[in-house]
């Protein structure tokens, strides 16, 4: 087992104590078995043990509750989906598309709702969210979100900003105007994750921890799916796959998302004297108009974290800790911070770690229950799944229940991607975005150009 406080900051300041639960011992039949102890398989837990306290829930976890993305991220709980409106539009229509993107703002507000309930303090803050353009080229594409906004009947939840109406807000070197919005929160993924943790086992739900799911097996003829452990088989109806980017691993899932790896560096506290410059008092996520991504957040002890994807793809899809940490792509997150908070001098940086999103071939979740082989999933949330696992556990929750609902309407339901391609053409595919987007925002920064949105590159990022 990994150094588990070592994983993340989230983890160390998790306030919990961090020894593994006992494993599996021996073979068990239980009502849902659940695969991944992160916020999909914890929230699944948490919704079903709530609606049905007679169900016997086991959760099978490799390592410990949080270990995932989700004891890992940067904190943005916020009503953004990785595909657009736009595309979910084109696939499900106007009508699937505008119940998909309020239900995003009302996850937001049932993730602090939900914490409560639970009690759990993971330091939920609405603080709103701050999409930067640093330059005007980036204005056209804040523009052109706040036309699909407004095309779809949120509009008036988003606002253009620059001046003083942004500076008052945050002051970062070379932001020119700002998309904000008061609907997304923050939230300690630590705090959050294994808070999550404890308040399932107190409703009576077992999570077993140094736990490995080597194979998933339907159901068989008495009905039961199995998921087979190195510790024993757990049998039970229904089975939730809920081990995003990790289910890669598994036999008859490794085409079906790519992990790719998202990484983050923290400074030390900033001085009080830095802060008065760059104000962000309200502690919104802030993230700029760069094609290969970065987000922001300042955490509740006053330290900057800074979050962004470039670590390349590796052939075959591997996940090991060794890629947690990608010096390159980790040291050019440390000159972003420099960059943009020129006020903070040399200031120091405290931690740097990673880890691996899941990527489906289109872009789109998927939230699934199949009653033939009694197997459920949440996954596919790329860089979003804060607020959309909470989706995932509710939506689970009713289907495997029977329960009919607004949530089981909504169009990531039983959705199923296309497999990724076979390497080497996954390789090339992947690594060649990559590469272009980055290309594009070097050129973009260089010449003060808007991109055209016409590239190979830029389709495949608003997909
Ligand atoms: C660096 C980083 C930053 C991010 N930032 C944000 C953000 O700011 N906002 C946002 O909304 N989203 C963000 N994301 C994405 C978000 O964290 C994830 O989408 C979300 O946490 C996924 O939760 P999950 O429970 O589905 O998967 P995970 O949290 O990955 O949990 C899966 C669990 O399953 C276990 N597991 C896997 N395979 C097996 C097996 N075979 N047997 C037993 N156990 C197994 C794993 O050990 C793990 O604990 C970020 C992700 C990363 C990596």
């Amino acid at each position: 087992m990994t150094d588990a406080a070592a994983v993340s900051y989230w983890l160390e300041t998790s306030r919990d104590d961090l020894t593994p639960r006992p494993p599996l011992d021996g073979s068990t039949d239980v009502d849902v078995a659940i695969l991944g102890a992160g916020m999909t398989g914890l929230w699944t837990a948490w919704y079903l043990a709530r609606r049905d306290p007679s169900l016997r829930i086991a959760v099978i976890e490799r390592q410990i509750a949080g270990f995932g993305a989700s004891g890992r991220n940067g904190g943005w709980c916020a009503p953004d989906l990785n595909i657009t409106m736009s595309r979910l539009e084109r696939l499900h229509g106007i009508d699937a598309a505008r119940r998909m993107q309020q239900a995003t703002y009302d996850a937001v507000d049932e993730v602090g709702r939900a914490c409560e309930e639970a009690g759990i303090d993971a330091g939920f803050h609405k603080g709103g969210e701050i999409i930067l353009a640093r330059g005007r080229q980036g204005e056209p594409s804040l523009q052109g979100a706040l036309e699909e906004y407004t095309r779809f009947g949120f509009g008036d939840r988003y606002r253009i900003v620059s001046g003083t109406d942004l500076t008052d807000r945050i002051r970062v070197a070379g932001a020119t105007t700002a998309l904000v919005s008061e609907d997304a929160a923050w939230i300690h993924p630590g705090r959050l994750t294994r808070g999550l943790a404890r308040a399932v086992e107190r409703l009576g739900v077992r999570i077993h921890e140094g736990t490995s799911v080597t194979d998933v097996r339907p159901r068989d003829a008495s009905g039961r799916a199995t998921l087979v452990t190195d510790r024993g088989d757990v049998r039970a109806p229904v089975v939730v796959l809920a081990g995003e980017a990790y289910l890669t691993q598994l036999p008859g899932l490794h085409r079906q998302l790519i992990p790719l790896y998202s990484l983050i560096v923290l400074t030390e506290p900033v001085s009080d004297a830095a802060w008065a410059e760059i104000g962000w008092a309200n502690r919104e996520v802030v993230a700029s108009t760069r094609l290969s991504v970065d987000y922001l957040s300042r955490t509740e002890d006053g330290r900057i974290l800074f979050g962004g994807r470039g670590a390349p793809y590796r052939w075959g899809s591997p996940i090991k800790d060794a890629f947690d940490r990608h010096e390159a792509t980790h040291e050019r997150l440390r000159g972003f911070v420099r960059e943009w908070f020129p006020m903070l001098g040399d200031v120091g940086f405290s931690h740097a770690w990673g880890g691996p999103l899941g990527m489906p071939r289109d872009w789109h979740p998927t939230m699934a229950f199949d009653p033939a082989t009694g197997i459920a999933t949440s996954r596919g949330y790329i860089g979003h799944g804060v607020s959309t696992t909470n989706i995932g556990g509710r939506i689970l929750a009713d289907l495997v229940t029977g329960t009919h609902s607004p949530m089981t309407e909504l169009p990531i339901v039983n959705h199923r991607s296309p497999d990724w391609e076979p390497e080497p053409f996954r390789w090339i595919g992947v690594r060649y975005s990559q590469w272009s987007l980055g290309r594009l925002d070097d050129k973009i920064a260089r010449t003060g150009e808007p991109p055209s949105g016409r590239s190979i590159a830029e389709r495949i990022a608003n997909h």
